[in-house]
């Protein structure tokens, strides 16, 4: 790192508010994400509970950038890194507890985890989200769904802290969810969600599990270094038939690879860099608008900057 870097990143540190949790400069996000590819987070910040993130937002001087981080498995970490603060929501917001027929979850928690919860308390309506890799705020943000069910159907409320640490509660309007969006503010971000089910049997919701784990592991290329679906399905089309009509299968730039198994999914081969995977995605939207005049839009969310762009942190610490 040069000297002037380094020393404008201490003082990024240094203006950042003291926490309870933990600060992590030069923090390997590529390592934090499914597709095992990109550069650094300037600094990393786990916050140790709500109120640890609520004051840090608040303290935090306002034009320093923010993103979010789940679990990394609908993003695309460019090879330069990500500048400015990081947020990963860890133990201290990841609580899961079934009330009835609901369950009130932390937005740390692993969809996975929810699912595994609402199972064990008898509750039927969330197995779809067993499936779906990263954390209840990442699938929040994204609408996540599956097999006929996505978070509009289950949410009935959210709460969130705005970029000043205010905190806000959202009914399930206010959330307006849209296929893979949701309408809160970029800069929001999602603490909690309330989630409605219905009465069930425990085998019976493990056996609807098991059968998403069935169905999963034989359409989807899940044991690779990907990213999910890549590009959102567009209105009345599969975007994996207009890929493959536009005849992108198996294609490849560098290390990345459009898959045999789901071609709406890339794949580090092993030696992919976020570049190669961002180019062979713009490459399939060039073939697939030649080929049938629909431009497909990415469903997976590109954070950072390029490696040859990643500039000097500048004293003011803005990205
Ligand atoms: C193998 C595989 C299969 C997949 N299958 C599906 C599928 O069937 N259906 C589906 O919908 N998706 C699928 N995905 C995509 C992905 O799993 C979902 O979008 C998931 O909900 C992302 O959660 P995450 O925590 O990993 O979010 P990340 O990928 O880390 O982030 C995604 C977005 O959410 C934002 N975000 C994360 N946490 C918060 C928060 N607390 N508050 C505000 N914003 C936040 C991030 O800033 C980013 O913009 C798949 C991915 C993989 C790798």
């Amino acid at each position: 790192m040069m000297a002037a870097e380094k020393k404008n990143r201490t003082a990024l540190r240094d203006r950042l508010p003291g926490i309870r949790g933990t600060y992590a400069e030069d923090a390997d996000l590529g390592a934090m994400s499914w597709f095992r590819v990109g550069g650094k987070a300037e600094i990393l910040f786990e916050p140790a509970d709500l109120a640890d993130l609520a004051a840090f937002l608040k303290g935090k001087p306002a034009e320093i950038a923010v993103t979010l981080l789940g679990l990394g498995s609908n993003l695309l970490v460019r090879d330069g890194g990500v500048p400015g603060v990081v947020i990963r929501l860890g133990r201290g917001l990841a609580e899961i507890k079934a009330q009835g027929t609901t369950l009130i979850a932390g937005a740390g928690a692993n969809s996975r985890s929810v699912a595994m919860a609402s199972r064990d308390a008898g509750i039927a309506g969330l197995e779809f989200l067993s499936g779906i890799p990263g954390t209840l705020g990442g699938a929040l943000r994204m609408n996540a769904g599956a097999y006929g069910r996505e978070m509009r159907d289950v949410v009935i409320a959210a709460e969130a802290l705005d970029a000043g640490g205010a905190r806000h509660r959202l009914d399930r309007k206010a959330l307006g969810f849209t296929y893979r969006h949701s309408a809160v503010p970029q800069d929001w971000i999602f603490i909690e969600a309330t989630l409605q089910g219905e009465a069930g049997d425990p085998a019976a919701i493990e056996g609807r599990i098991a059968e998403i784990a069935k169905a999963r592991e034989e359409t989807q290329p899940i044991r690779t270094r990907t990213g999910g679906s890549t590009f959102a399905n567009p209105p009345g089309a599969k975007a994996w038939e207009l890929i493959a009509d536009a005849g992108c299968r198996g294609l490849t730039i560098g290390g990345a690879a459009v898959s045999e198994k789901h071609c709406n999914f890339l794949i580090n081969t092993g030696t992919a860099t976020a570049a190669d995977l961002e180019a062979l995605g713009e490459e399939i939207r060039r073939r697939v608008f030649a080929k049938s005049g629909v431009r497909l839009e990415w469903e997976i969310r590109r954070i950072g900057v390029a490696a040859c762009a990643r500039p000097q942190a500048n004293p003011e610490g803005t990205a």
